[in-house]
């Protein structure tokens, strides 16, 4: 990660201006959904937004304060969800608030500043090498009589890498099954690596553990080479990020191409490799997982020049070159769906509220978020919302199910399985 001095620039850089809590103006379409920061927005204190944070971390970061109680709920009471640094970078182009936020968190870790909830997850990764804090042995259920290449055993072209989430939550199995079916049916070479799959890290680092990625980074890597693949793909958006962007920015090279499922389906159909069916009439609206969008934007290496006309650049993530297109072309290639949008889209989307390992120690707020994007998807007239990640489905899910809501939640794949009659 980036030393003190390049952070200190992002921190005393910060103008105030709160452009960070809200959706860039010139995309705002109503005054209801035009906030982008979830955690402002429901604790409505500025040391809650982004800007906040930066004040807050130059201040600890040099040592000249403390970290609190209070301190604490504000680091952690953040979905790291990088929808400030979207709207920051509309008007600055200097400020890279996400290493600041994951930097500070590092910090509260190192002094022993940490929540009871991701301590406990973090004791699983360690133990069972999942975040779900269930047993290693069982990883690999999911997949029984799918006949998945065993990629400890045999060489394969295409890696499956189905995800803690995708693993272990028996109300989602379907879909990751249906995943590899539908590989299967256009005859992509697929294996996985069953109950050696690990987790990838990218959560313990978001949660401040970023020694616990290295880790699971070297474990990872260390079997995909051995399988030979040229290709992993993933229907796990956080897994996707960790891959496609925080394993290369912390110089951690897994030597193969990273697609999401949809990414690699949207491609197979362009292909005319996969045929789709058609579905009964619904009206579908779909939901950009913060780290497939916005935060999926692969890494790459700031400019390093000489040219004196201009000043050399870090690279940060800007968010419009996450993968945003792919799942759109999906839903609108099955005949029957109607697919809306809602008023926050793409790289200005509003987070579903399970990032950043809220979904363990804050289930409250994680339920309050995932709510307000529901209640955008019902405005925008969807009968369903769809999205292209296990930890926003489970968010919905639960948040609907509490509610009683008629509103219905699909993973993309759940669609293309309908469109088969399944
Ligand atoms: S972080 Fe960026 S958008 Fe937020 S107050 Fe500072 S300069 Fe403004
Ligand atoms: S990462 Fe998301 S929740 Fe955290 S401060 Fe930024 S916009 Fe708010």
């Amino acid at each position: 990660m980036n030393d003190l001095a390049t952070l200190k620039s992002d921190m005393e850089g910060c103008s105030r201006c709160s452009h960070c809590k809200w959706v860039p103006m010139a995309q705002i379409k109503s005054w209801r959904f035009a906030k982008i920061c979830p955690s402002v927005d429901r604790y409505n204190f500025h040391a809650y937004s982004g800007g906040g944070k930066l004040i807050a971390s130059n201040s600890i970061l040099e040592g000249r304060s403390e970290v609190t109680d209070p301190v604490m709920e504000i680091v952690y009471r953040c979905q790291l969800c990088g929808a400030c640094q979207v709207s920051c970078q509309a008007y600055r182009d200097d400020i890279d608030l996400a290493d600041v936020l994951l930097a500070l968190r590092a910090k509260c870790v190192t002094e022993g500043y940490v929540l009871p909830e991701h301590l406990l997850m973090i004791e699983s990764m360690k133990k069972e090498d999942n975040t779900l804090g269930l047993l290693k042995a069982d990883r690999g259920v999911w997949a029984k009589d799918l006949d998945l290449i065993d990629i400890n055993t045999q060489k394969v072209e295409v890696l499956f890498h189905a995800g803690c989430r995708y693993s272990y939550d028996e109300d989602l199995r379907s879909s990751v099954r249906n995943w590899v079916r539908l590989f299967r049916n256009a005859g992509v070479d697929l294996g996985a690596a069953g109950p050696e799959e690990s987790c990838c890290g990218g959560r313990a680092f978001e949660m401040g553990y970023q020694g616990e990625m290295k880790n699971f980074a070297e474990d990872m890597i260390g079997r995909i080479k051995a399988s030979g693949a040229k290709l992993l793909v993933t229907p796990c958006s956080d897994c996707y990020y960790t891959f496609k962007y925080l394993y290369p920015k912390n110089g951690m090279d897994a030597g193969l191409r990273v697609l999401h499922a949809v990414e690699y389906a949207d491609l197979l159909i362009k292909q005319g490799r996969l045929k789709l069916g058609k579905c009964a009439s619904l009206r579908v609206t779909y939901h950009d997982p913060c780290h497939l969008g916005r935060r999926g934007e692969i890494y790459k290496m700031g400019w390093n020049g000489v040219n004196k006309l201009h000043r050399p650049v870090r690279f940060k993530q800007m968010g419009n070159l996450g993968i945003f297109d792919p799942p759109r072309n999906v839903i609108r290639s099955i005949p029957g769906l109607d697919l809306v949008e809602m008023e926050r889209i793409r790289e200005y989307s509003w987070c579903c509220g399970a990032g950043g390992g809220v979904l363990e120690a804050f289930p409250d707020f994680a339920d309050w978020t995932a709510r307000d994007r529901i209640e955008e998807a019902r405005a925008a007239g969807a009968e369903a919302i769809v999205t292209a990640c296990p930890w926003c489905e489970r968010v919905f899910k639960d948040a609907i199910a509490a509610g009683g809501d008629p509103m219905k939640v699909y993973d993309v794949i759940d669609l293309i399985t309908m469109s088969w009659g399944g």
